[in-house]
């Protein structure tokens, strides 16, 4: 085996041929050490990462920012006019700045990257013999490999077989309508998207199932080929980001009109020009939020990957907005809410449902009667699942499927009734797989191993079975309408008390048998109803917990599940929803409302039952015209289109490729608490990216406001430039990083509109605390002047007040919304280490002899240090007291809420 054998037009060989180059075998498949042996050749199935930005271009990227042109520029200045300690001091200011940006595209980029590996995907193949289940990056060229609606294609493949195959290959051809899958040999001069006999590593399949051979993997795969060739497209930049962006140029617009202004008064005051320069720059430099964009990624990188911890990813940084502003979470029930650990209850026959009164009583299920096992047995033929174990006993059996089979399967187990056998016996062909819009599956039996007795057919034949939704069996039965209306009042009975009902049927075909899913269907009618399986699949243990949460912050839960009206109605009341008749829609309702109608009875639903992914999109649709922001979970292969339209799209760790390839959050867990955590760990993020947005602002404001109110009163200028770079790179920047772990201050219990984070709480605050801080600190350099105190050390206070000041502001910060007293300001340790490096450092400023000629300060009297410790209390009064007056009126944003 080398890379020639794998590099050959597959497409124009017969199955069996490429079988035998591919030096596999259908029947068997690889062996273990055939595979090790191949892995070692060709390497994992990966994709190597596409041409990506050298180190030295991101670097080099940091240089094109305006804060950072204008820094050039004036250092060019400086050198000029031969100030070269500036000049060394502003170039220091230079790389510091390109450092921290470098960092912060690299760690959003490496965040991203991360959470990608707690993705698994995992593929069915045919190995030693047996079928099992790998890591898809493990396969090999001539792995064997079955394919089913919802899975990813793990790398090129030959097909050996599909039935009724169709995959999505738009990743690779661009292509959006699903191409329809054959075995048949082709032209070899035939281009890529028309080679209908092979599938394509990367792709997904939306319908039908397959098998086979691999042809090609990683790196040397179709996909893989392509992925080299161009570089990843780089969409990093969320709508905060952009707006940030935005907001950094219209102040650097702002600026230089100011800038213009403060140069030309401080001409005509008779200041020196090349201190006005530099003053200019200073204000300039002082008020772009240079800081902003870097903490902000920090914030967002931090967060997702404290969320990924607690079990949820998110895909893109963006999600982590639209989760803060959700107001409406519409969920799955089973598996989400409920365990999906499914217990069976009951096994009822269609005589039983029709005969006697159900009672609460379960039934005694320790011994089956045979009607019981029929039923049984018949819907073991048709579950699709791979028990890993078959070895061990059945109550040790690990098994690889849907819930709900995987349940079965276990269940019909332990009384003897074992899914190998029953499959082997019978060979049931898997004509349609259940999906969730059609609600039941349906198998094709050729009678060769007694199945005619088995269901009590004297003439032998081809049977279909059936196995679904009990009213969509039962509508497609040949029963009177007397026990119609019996059996039917039975099952909402049982669903009424919670019960999840699955019923059985099959039929008796003529000669021909149905060879694709629509011949198949055309069959279903007059089925014999045999009964009905009831299993009960009690709460998670945290759900109850996490809807006390929804209530408290605001949100609303509502549940949407293709199961039956009552038992979506018993679990919505376990739930604690109060909840009437009016307040629950079903799938046959949708249908008949318009979506004008839809919409408008939206706010009342809290259950949605029996929909189809269909209903879904509509449901969807309606609540995005009326202002609610919506997250939604998903699994199956159709609930894809909704999940696209939902602002934030989930999938459950145990749903297919195909939704987790379109979602914006995936639940590792399945948990429905975990959307309530990413919930609020999005609320955390954005609060968090307010506050640092508050303090920079804030504080650039201050010295925008210092200097002009000094050149208006023809003041000498308080702080310098470099004193100003020296605060916004060696002061502020510290506590700003330091709020991406601020963490249990707020409660999060108020929503983030949706990219309105410069809101009027936010420009409020800024101006509030901005101007009366300034104000205090121009009050205090006037009196020191005046009381005739020397100039060079009336400068070291200012600048030493300044600079500390806004280290000890930083603590009431914290919070937005709380009063600095009730919490413990001193909780975030990380603020406490960097407003501690931020003092010391602004000391060693003061008192260092190097420092003092750069920064023009002089050594204070130990006396004087009572100034900025002094100050900063009064200031703290002052945020906190405009905290108090503002943050909690402006932006109480509550959502419409019906209970
Ligand atoms: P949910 O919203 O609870 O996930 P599903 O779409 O999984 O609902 O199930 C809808 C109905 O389809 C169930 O009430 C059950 O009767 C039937 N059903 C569920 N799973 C299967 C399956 N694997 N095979 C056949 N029928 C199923
Ligand atoms: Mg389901």
């Amino acid at each position: 085996m080398d890379r020639g054998t794998i590099n050959q037009r597959f497409w124009a060989k017969e199955p069996k041929e490429t079988i035998e180059i591919l030096q596999s075998s259908e029947k068997d498949g690889l062996s273990q050490d055939q595979a090790k042996e191949r892995q070692l050749i060709f390497g994992p199935n990966i994709l190597e990462k596409g041409k990506q930005l050298s180190k030295t271009e991101i670097f080099l990227n940091q240089l094109k920012s305006p804060l950072i042109f204008i820094l050039i520029v004036s250092g060019g200045a400086t050198a000029i006019l031969k100030d070269y300690l500036d000049t060394l001091f502003i170039l220091l200011a230079v790389l510091i700045n390109s450092i921290l940006g470098f960092y912060q595209e690299n760690k959003a980029e490496e965040t991203l990257e991360k959470l990608k590996t707690y993705i698994k995907e995992n593929i069915r193949v045919l190995r030693d013999k047996k079928e099992t289940e790998i890591d898809s990056q493990n396969i090999v060229p001539g792995e064997i490999i079955y394919l089913t609606a919802g899975k990813r294609v793990p790398a090129d493949a030959r097909l050996i077989s599909a039935n009724d195959l169709q995959i999505d290959e738009s990743v690779l051809t661009g292509e959006s309508l699903p191409q329809e899958k054959q075995t048949e040999s082709l032209k070899i001069d035939i281009p890529l998207s028309e080679r209908t006999n092979m599938v394509f590593g990367g792709t997904l399949v939306v319908e039908g199932a397959g098998k086979a051979i691999i042809t090609a993997t990683g790196k040397d795969s179709e996909f893989g080929k392509l992925a080299s060739l161009v570089s990843e497209a780089k969409d990093t930049d969320t709508p905060l980001q952009k707006t940030i962006k935005r907001f950094s140029w219209t102040i650097t617009g702002f600026l230089i009109v100011l800038i213009l202004g403060i140069f030309w008064i401080g001409a005509v005051k008779g200041y020196s020009l090349f201190e006005m320069f530099l003053t200019s720059v200073a204000i300039a430099i002082s008020s772009i939020p240079e800081g902003l964009p870097i903490a902000m990624t920090i914030i967002l990188a931090v967060g997702v990957e404290q969320l990924a911890k607690k079990k949820g990813v998110v895909k893109k940084l963006i999600a982590a907005e639209a989760l803060s502003a959700t107001t409406t979470i519409l969920t799955d029930k089973t598996g989400t809410l409920t365990q999906a650990k499914m217990t069976i209850t009951g096994i009822w026959s269609l005589a039983d449902l029709i005969s006697k009164k159900l009672t609460a009583k379960t039934q005694a299920l320790s011994r089956l009667s045979d009607e019981q096992k029929k039923i049984i047995k018949i819907s073991l033929l048709n579950t699709d699942v791979l028990i890993v174990n078959p070895e061990e006993k059945p109550e040790n059996w690990q098994i690889a499927g849907k819930a709900l089979e995987t349940s079965l399967v276990k269940q019909a187990g332990e009384w003897k009734i074992l899914f190998g056998e029953e499959k082997n016996l019978h060979q049931p062909f898997t004509i349609l797989p259940f999906n969730s819009k059609d609600k039941y599956s349906a198998s094709i039996i050729k009678d060769s191993g007694g199945f005619h007795s088995l269901v009590g057919k004297r003439q032998k034949g081809n049977f279909l079975t059936i196995m679904g939704a009990p009213e969509i069996l039962l509508s497609m039965a040949e029963l009177s309408a007397e026990d119609y209306q019996a059996v039917l009042g039975k099952i909402n009975q049982l669903a009424r008390s919670g019960k999840r009902i699955l019923a059985v049927g099959f039929k008796q075909l003529n000669q021909n048998l149905p060879t694709n899913k629509a011949e198949a269907l055309k069959n279903l009618n007059q089925i014999e109803f045999l009964g009905i399986i009831c299993f009960s699949d009690p709460l998670r243990e945290d759900v109850l917990e996490a809807i006390e949460k929804v209530k408290q912050m605001g949100l609303k839960a509502v549940i949407v599940t293709g199961d039956h009206q009552g038992t979506a109605m018993a679990i919505a009341k376990e739930l604690g929803f109060e909840i009437k008749e009016n307040n629950v829609l079903d799938g046959s309702a949708i249908s008949r409302l318009s979506d004008e109608e839809l919409e408008k009875i939206l706010p009342q639903i809290r259950v949605f039952a029996r929909v189809t992914p269909e209903d879904k999109l509509r449901i969807i649709n309606a609540y995005r015209k009326s202002r609610e922001i919506i997250a939604m979970t998903g699994d199956g292969v159709n609930d894809a289109p909704a999940l696209k339209q939902a602002d934030v799209g989930i999938a459950v760790g145990s749903g297919t490729d195909v939704t987790k390839s379109v979602a914006d959050l995936i639940l590792l867990d399945d948990s429905f608490k975990t959307i309530v955590t990413a919930i609020e760990e999005g609320r955390k993020m954005l609060l968090n990216i307010k506050k640092v947005i508050v303090y920079l602002l804030s504080d650039s404001l201050e010295e925008v406001f210092l200097i002009g109110g000094s050149l208006l009163m023809s003041l000498p200028l308080p702080i310098n430039a470099l004193q100003i770079l020296f605060v916004n790179f060696f002061a502020d920047s510290f506590p700003a990083l330091a709020f991406a772990f601020e963490n249990g201050v707020d409660d999060h219990k108020k929503r983030i509109k949706q990219h309105q984070i410069l809101d009027k709480e936010v420009k409020t605050l800024i101006f509030f605390i901005g101007a009366s801080i300034s104000l205090g600190l121009f009050l205090v350099y006037w009196w020191l002047l005046k009381t005739g105190v020397e100039l060079s050390l009336v400068k070291t206070i200012v600048f030493i007040t300044f600079s500390i000041n806004s280290l000890i502001v930083a603590f009431s910060f914290r919070s937005l919304e709380k009063n600095i007293f009730h919490y413990n300001p001193f909780s975030n340790r990380y603020l406490n280490w960097g407003a501690g490096l931020g003092i010391v450092l602004t000391l060693s400023a003061v008192y260092l002899p190097p420092s003092q000629k750069v920064l023009e300060t002089a050594p204070l009297p130990l006396i004087w240090l009572t100034a900025p410790f002094g100050f900063g209390l009064f200031s703290i009064f002052i945020i906190e007291a405009v905290k108090f007056l503002f943050a909690k009126k402006i932006n109480v944003d509550k959502p419409k809420q019906t209970d």
